[in-house]
């Protein structure tokens, strides 16, 4: 089927209006309409070029929430009027270690993008700024009902890459975590830490959301703009998380960690990082990386956070609003998710 979008037609050029094809509903397939879609920096990065050429024209999207419009023949998980959601992957091999770990995000054959990827067909994949999107029947979420449907779209991308890590590392009761940038995964990452039972600081460029951080469940807030922060938080945490999408002095970061703390990426910049060696054995510290979860990890994500009453803080808008939505992103000027109103496609 034919259905309307809003494609990128060339690396760091404005979205713009068009038509892409969505294949016929397989066996194992799930027709989606979609009702939001947000928009997370890796769009802003994908479409910018910050990674690496892109087989353009590009439909970015991978917070994507809908209701199924239709089921393949072979399909029980999912039914016709369902809420549902879709993250950042929409295939992998299933057979893998990694795969059959619950590990798809790091299938040992490549998973498949939600967008920007090669579909089983050969086809580029197309994401959800979109009206309808068709998906295997294994990477399509339930999202429960308790949640906002616009609220809950971020939780695919934004959620999930800060649930994972929050819980490998174990926050929780007793332990201190920072985050670092209070935007689109920042405030997801203060929400669910807080939620966890952590004690969370917020480390923002300035103080100028300090009042929002403090709404949205953290403890402290502090400025790295402010040389004295290090001094003063030097070796207090367990766990940061950084969210930041530029690069970050990672030294100065590690040296607020306690020993054996760690410093989880999930921030992509385009630029790399570097760290001194002394940093880490200066406290038998780790400096770890994150990609966003496996479906089973991301569906029990869900679940908590229709548990503890948690979506994303969202701006919703009109698909003609999401150039200069990308702009305010850029500027750090998001409070805190921008959501695409799928409607306005139609
Ligand atoms: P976002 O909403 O733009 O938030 C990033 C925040 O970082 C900003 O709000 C800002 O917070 C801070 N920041 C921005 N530029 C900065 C700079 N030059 N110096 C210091 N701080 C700066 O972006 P997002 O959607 O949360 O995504 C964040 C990053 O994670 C991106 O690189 C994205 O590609 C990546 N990502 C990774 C995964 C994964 O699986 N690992 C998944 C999704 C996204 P303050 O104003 O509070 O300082
Ligand atoms: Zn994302």
């Amino acid at each position: 089927m034919r259905v309307n979008a809003y494609a990128a037609p060339a690396a760091g050029r404005p979205l713009e209006p068009t038509t892409i094809e969505r294949r016929d509903v397989g066996p194992d397939d799930v027709l989606i309409e979609i009702q939001y879609a947000g928009i997370c920096h890796s769009d802003i990065h994908t479409v910018n070029g910050d990674w690496g050429p892109q087989p353009f024209p590009v439909v970015p999207g991978h917070e994507i929430v809908g209701v199924v419009a239709e089921v393949g023949s072979d399909v029980t998980t999912h039914r016709v009027g369902d809420r549902v959601g879709v993250g950042c992957m929409v295939n992998s091999c299933g057979e893998c270690a990694n795969c059959r770990n619950g590990d798809e995000q790091y299938c040992l054959r490549g998973m498949v993008p939600t967008y920007a990827g090669t579909d089983r067909d050969g086809s580029s994949t197309q994401g959800g700024y979109s009206t309808h999107v068709v998906v295997d029947a294994d990477f399509v979420l339930r999202v429960p009902d308790g949640i906002d449907p616009s609220a809950a779209a971020p939780l695919l991308c934004a959620g999930i890459t800060t649930y994972s890590p929050l819980r490998r590392w174990g926050a929780g009761p007793g332990k201190r975590v920072a985050v670092v940038g209070l935007g689109g995964l920042g405030h997801m990452a203060v929400k669910l830490a807080h939620a966890m039972g952590a004690e969370v600081t917020v480390l923002s460029q300035s103080l100028k959301k300090q009042e929002d951080g403090l709404r949205l469940g953290a403890d402290h807030y502090f400025a790295t703009g402010d040389p004295d922060t290090f001094a003063q938080l030097a070796g207090r945490f367990d766990l940061i998380v950084n969210t930041v999408s530029a690069p970050i002095d990672v030294d100065a970061h590690l040296s607020l960690l306690a020993v054996d703390g760690a410093l989880v990426n999930v921030g992509a910049p385009a630029e790399p990082l570097s760290v001194n060696a002394m940093s880490l054995i200066g406290g038998r510290r780790t400096f770890a990386g994150s990609m966003i979860g496996g479906i089973g990890e991301t569906q029990e994500m869900l679940g908590f956070c229709a548990e503890h009453g948690i979506g994303a803080e969202v701006e919703v808008i009109p698909v003609g609003q999401v150039n200069e939505a990308y702009e305010r992103v850029l500027a750090s000027d998001v409070r805190y998710r921008f959501v695409i109103d799928a409607a306005t496609l139609r």
